[in-house]
């Protein structure tokens, strides 16, 4: 019986060491899993989204980076691959159902699953309300917000087939602090955290989280057309006294990813430099 239980272990043991042999250098895939997982990043042509993207194959995980524009998502998938993962680049209209949809099967067929998504595409159309126009209302709502609820709706029967999965949404600090001249942008940000946290209540049974990561001024192409005395005023409001980086946002939505944070759902992880506490 003794010898038996040796061996058991033993085995144990072995099968344990040919797991951890068989992961990649960086493994993002928790306690025994070895298959690999395949994270869809919106808006990931450019910016914040390209940093996560990036972050993620850094980390062993397949990426399909969808942005309307799709100069900047070739690029950034054949610098995934050069990291060692599979990559795709896909050109998304995420306001647009039917284009969400073709999205979602063409990753479906490619890697039969996808465990992560990154709602992170978004516009700003800023302007005081009194002169807002309603398309400039409507486009911001359209593709921030609806967005996200298309993109999320066509992925989570594929997240609840396989009880596991991993949502991510990009708002902003001005949804809870507001700013003038963005009554749009605001709304639509604000609504993320309202529609994620409902959505997490409906997943959570399958083993699906959805938080959201709400930056504060980060620096990429938006905050650099900003003239000196702008930057500087918004420096002032920020404690830490620097600008974000994308590296910053990247590093909490692979937190939110990772295995490790599979007990946090419907939360808003702040990534402000303590502008907003
Ligand atoms: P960005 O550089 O403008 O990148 C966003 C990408 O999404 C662009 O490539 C954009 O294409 C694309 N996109 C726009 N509409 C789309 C649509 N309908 N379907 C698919 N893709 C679309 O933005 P970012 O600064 O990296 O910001 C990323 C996210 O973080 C956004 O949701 C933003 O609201 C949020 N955020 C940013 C900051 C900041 O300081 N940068 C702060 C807080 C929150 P086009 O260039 O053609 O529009």
């Amino acid at each position: 019986m003794l010898q038996l239980n040796l061996l058991t272990k033993l085995a144990a043991q072995l099968s344990g060491e040919i797991v951890s042999r068989n992961r990649k250098k960086f493994d993002f895939k928790g306690n025994n899993m070895t298959e690999d997982r395949t994270a869809i990043v919106t808006g990931g042509g450019q910016g914040i989204g390209r940093t996560i993207i990036l972050d993620l194959a850094s980390k062993g995980v397949n990426v399909v980076a969808a942005d309307i524009n799709l100069d900047g998502v070739n690029q950034v998938s054949s610098e995934a691959e050069g990291l060692g993962v599979r990559a795709m680049a896909l050109q998304v209209d995420i306001s647009d159902a039917e284009s969400v949809q073709a999205m979602v099967n063409a990753v479906s067929d490619e890697f039969d699953r996808v465990d992560y998504l990154v709602n992170n595409a978004g516009i700003t159309r800023d302007s005081l309300l009194v002169r807002m126009d309603d398309e400039a209302w409507q486009a911001v709502i359209d593709v921030n917000l609806t967005g996200a609820y298309l993109c999320s709706k066509a992925v989570v029967r594929l997240m609840m087939k396989k009880r596991f999965g991993r949502i991510v949404n990009i708002s902003s600090v001005v949804a809870v602090m507001g700013n003038a001249g963005q009554t749009n942008y605001a709304a639509s940000k604000a609504g993320m955290i309202g529609f994620t946290k409902s959505l997490a209540r409906e997943v959570a049974p399958r083993n699906i989280t959805v938080n959201v990561v709400a930056p504060g001024f980060i620096q990429t192409a938006m905050t650099d057309a900003l003239g000196e005395k702008a930057r500087e005023d918004l420096v002032a409001l920020i404690p830490s006294q620097r600008l974000g980086t994308p590296e910053d946002v990247a590093a909490s939505v692979g937190f939110l990813l990772s295995d490790e944070a599979s007990y946090i759902t419907g939360q808003v992880l702040h990534v402000n430099g303590g502008m907003y506490m």
